[in-house]
């Protein structure tokens, strides 16, 4: 007998029905005679509403009432699902992050998960019962409730993995696997039965919002073996493997995309050291994450400076750039929130250069343009204008044949 982590996101939870279908995945999974844990994400679209509702309140709302408000949404779910799975004959019982103790640092709306309280779950479960635990909610050390940014949930079914010592983690959702892009996009996306566990970390970091880079991260700190498969439960999903890649690794085992992505760009910043310092310590002081980050090479002793944020953050990063460029002396400041970033992520890519010409020459025959260009050992990003991601990411995914078969690609 296993113990299971089943995770349902809020596409699989969307209406009573839905809940009813996702109840009977669990007595199913219990039936086969395994112990099941539930988290539950909200509703379908609620969070989306609880958001909408803030907004039209308050242009600026506190981020502690925003948790407050946000973290309804879960409540809601559990209590509904604890439900059908006790008209269902089974016995369950919801709980809030707070009433399992998973305890969290004060950041609200980005919290991280510093320990997680088993006791009292440990003790249900002992007692036949199966606990339907909130996702993406904690609370802090003083009793405030926190949240963990969107697609949360991920994060507290790894944690409640880890911490109870899961035998899987299932995360089931609205597709039946990790493709090699999102299927929405590219129809002829595949599924793929493994991916290594350095490259989701690069698919999730990048955008692909399948599973949240968060839980990528915990599970990988961990060991926790994690899966994603379709809501109905059926079928053998995607196992994140912490294998090493074989000789055989595929080049490039997936696209990811991010369609909020922001650029800044100061002209003529005189090139003398401390300058980038000057330019992006502020804007770290104020937990604005920087990307891409580009300097040409300096002419007459000026240099230009790019850096990419997340267009949640472009409007703050744009006010602290320009006070810097001011004491700088940079000639002048540009941005544009227009722009969208796309990866090319695989292991494979250690060991075979080409890969980015490659790339280059099928975003040219698509006449796209690319206007920043990043690297790591297995991925490579592009920046380009919003306008194009579509087309760029469904013409990369033929140029590396990822519509085919593993072992039938060319390259
Ligand atoms: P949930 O509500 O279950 O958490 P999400 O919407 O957060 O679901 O994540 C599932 C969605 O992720 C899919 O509907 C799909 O559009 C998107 N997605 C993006 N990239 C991928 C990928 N590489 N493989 C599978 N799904 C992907
Ligand atoms: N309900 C939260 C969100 O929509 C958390 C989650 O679904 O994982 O982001
Ligand atoms: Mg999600």
């Amino acid at each position: 007998m296993g113990l299971v982590i089943q995770k349902f996101g809020g596409s699989s939870v969307a209406s009573a029905e839905h809940i009813r279908s996702a109840a009977a995945v669990v007595v199913h999974c219990q039936a086969a005679g395994h112990k099941p844990l539930v988290v539950v994400s909200a509703m379908g679209g609620e969070t989306d509403r609880l958001l909408g509702l803030a907004r039209e309140t308050s242009a600026s709302p506190s981020r502690r009432e925003l948790d407050m408000l946000l973290s309804a949404g879960e409540q809601i779910s559990v209590a509904l699902f604890a439900m059908a799975l006790r008209e269902a004959g089974c016995e369950a019982r919801s709980f809030l992050g707070s009433q399992v103790r998973i305890l969290t640092d004060s950041v609200f709306c980005k919290a991280h998960i510093r320990e997680v309280e088993t006791s009292r779950l440990q003790a249900y479960m002992a007692s036949g019962g199966i606990p339907v635990v909130a996702g993406f909610q904690g609370v802090d050390a003083e009793g405030e409730v926190t949240t963990f940014g969107r697609g949360g949930s991920d994060t507290t079914a790894v944690a409640l993995a880890a911490a109870l010592g899961a035998d899987e983690c299932q995360i089931l959702t609205d597709v039946d696997g990790i493709y090699t892009t999102d299927p929405r996009v590219v129809p002829e996306a595949r599924r793929l039965s493994r991916i290594t566990f350095e490259e989701i970390i690069e698919l999730a970091s990048q955008g692909s919002r399948v599973l949240q880079i968060r839980a990528v991260k915990f599970a990988g700190k961990y060991n926790v073996p994690v899966r994603v498969l379709h809501m109905s439960g059926r079928g053998e999903g995607t196992l994140i493997s912490f294998e090493e890649p074989g000789v055989e690794a595929p080049l490039v085992s997936g696209i990811a995309f991010s369609r909020d992505e922001a650029e800044i760009t100061l002209v003529g910043v005189p090139n003398r050291p401390g300058a980038a310092a000057a330019i992006l310590g502020p804007v770290s002081a104020a937990r604005i994450q920087v990307d891409m980050i580009v300097m040409n090479a300096p002419r007459d002793g000026c240099v230009d400076f790019s850096f990419s944020v997340d267009r949640s953050d472009y409007a703050q990063a744009m006010d602290l750039v320009h006070a810097a460029a001011a004491e700088l002396g940079a000639a002048q400041v540009l941005g544009n929130d227009a722009v969208a970033k796309l990866s090319v992520v695989g292991v494979g890519m250690r060991t075979h250069a080409g890969i980015a010409s490659h790339m280059f020459e099928a975003l040219a025959a698509e006449g796209i343009n690319v206007r920043m260009v990043s690297t790591s050992e297995i991925k490579i990003s592009v920046m380009m204008a919003d306008k194009d991601i579509d087309a760029a990411v469904r013409s990369l995914h033929r140029a590396f044949e990822l519509d085919q078969p593993a072992g039938r690609r060319r390259n």
